[in-house]
């Protein structure tokens, strides 16, 4: 007897048959691919520091390693590393003393976020996404089975929102708002009193509020503010961070989250179900960070300087083009500008144009739901930088711009 096999086609389940590829990780990859065929790209889409992790960061891992570090930790993170966490934390807070209870270490901030996305919202919940922001909130949205709502800020004041714009957009199902100060693709920071505006809005609707503070660290005019610094309550609080951007740690794959107990908990115990604690030795690579502080500052001064002065040269050589539109840099590592024209099209085409014929690969902004713009990182040697916005430039003007 004869035995047959069919094999029924892949399809993707109803879970994740909605998700796109990642509009940055696309760039990489066609980046890559010229880079192979030996063409010279210069590589302006990452979104990761280009300097390597501090040495005493390393050190340290390495020291941990060597002492039994390699074993699972309990799936919340390490105890010391969530107390000085909830130590530092607490130092902004007015209010009463956030304890350890209150901090789940993470495999990154990403895991932070859908974590928290994940615990928080769910079906028929609409949860408000200033935008342009960061790709993966919509789809760690989507994913929770709650609906994103993309809140277009405004393009007179950084593309940023107020709780104004916000307002307009809620709806008696709205849950909750994600803040990302300074914002990814845009580089505007939120001053104190947008912030105070907004959380006084979510304070007033009983919203959740979101905060990613991933790039907090890196800013130019001054310290940006923390939500801890500015809002009443937090029993309706989550903030995000994690060492990936300010201590050039991104491969070391640690975040966390700051959140009422019973939220931390119900993250926990979602954690304990899906990845487990993050890797040993990261967290104790992420407690020195966090504990050596006089060497952590020296190292993030140094980078926040060279960041700085290429924002510097950068808004230089815009100045080439006085008809291009582009948010002015105040933190992270990012330029946003409006690229579009009736010749050369929208981002999209102005990306594909900047990387297929000035070998420089940037990331078209309909990947941040404003196809006019593109974004591009100068986390990047400086003369790199110099080169790619002056093709940017140079593309733009040809095309009548
Ligand atoms: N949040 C924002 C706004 C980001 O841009 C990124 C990374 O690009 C992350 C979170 C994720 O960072 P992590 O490496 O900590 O997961």
């Amino acid at each position: 007897m004869t035995e047959t096999t069919t094999l029924r086609a892949f399809a993707p389940s109803a879970n994740v048959s909605f998700l796109k590829e990642s509009a940055t990780i696309a760039v990489s990859a066609r980046a890559r691919a010229l880079k192979a065929q030996g063409r010279k790209v210069i590589d302006l889409g990452a979104g990761e520091p280009d300097f390597d992790t501090p040495e005493f960061i390393k050190r340290a891992a390495e020291r941990a390693i060597d002492a039994g570090a390699t074993k699972y930790t309990a799936t919340e993170g390490i105890m010391p590393l969530r107390e000085v966490i909830a130590a530092r934390a607490s130092a902004r807070w007015h209010g009463d003393r956030i304890t350890a209870s209150e901090v789940v270490v993470s495999n990154g901030s990403k895991q932070s976020l859908f974590n928290a996305c994940f615990t928080l919202f769910g079906e028929g919940d609409e949860v408000l996404i200033p935008t342009p922001s960061w790709t993966s909130y919509y789809e760690m949205v989507a994913l929770s089975k709650a609906k994103p709502v993309s809140v277009i800020g405004d393009p007179q004041n950084g593309l940023k929102v107020t709780a104004a714009f916000l307002d307009a957009a809620s709806t008696p199902r709205t849950a909750g708002v994600m803040l990302n100060s300074p914002c990814n693709p845009t580089g505007a920071v939120y001053s104190e009193s947008e912030l105070r505006e907004i959380l006084e809005l979510a304070d007033e609707r009983d919203w959740w509020v979101l905060s990613d503070e991933i790039y907090r660290r890196i800013s130019y005019g001054g310290t940006a503010a923390s939500v801890l610094d500015l809002s009443s309550r937090r029993d309706r609080l989550i903030v995000i961070d994690g060492v990936a951007k300010a201590y050039a740690m991104t491969g070391w794959r640690i975040g966390w989250t700051i959140a009422p107990r019973a939220v931390s908990a119900a993250m926990g115990a979602l954690q304990s179900h899906t990845t487990s604690n993050a890797a040993a030795p990261s967290q104790h690579a992420a407690l020195e960070a966090l504990t050596n502080v006089g060497e952590a500052e020296k190292a993030i001064s140094v980078m926040v300087a060279e960041f700085h002065a290429r924002r510097d040269a950068i808004v230089n050589e815009m100045a080439a083009a006085p008809r291009l539109e582009f948010v002015y840099p105040e933190g992270a590592f990012y330029l946003y500008a409006n690229v579009a024209t009736p010749k050369g099209g929208d981002g999209t085409a102005f990306a594909a144009a900047l990387l297929e014929q000035h070998e420089v690969a940037i990331v078209p902004g309909a990947a941040f739901f404003t196809p006019d713009w593109v974004r591009l990182s100068y986390a990047a040697p400086r003369e790199q930088v110099i080169t790619g916005v002056q093709r940017l430039v140079q593309l733009y003007q040809s095309f009548g711009g």
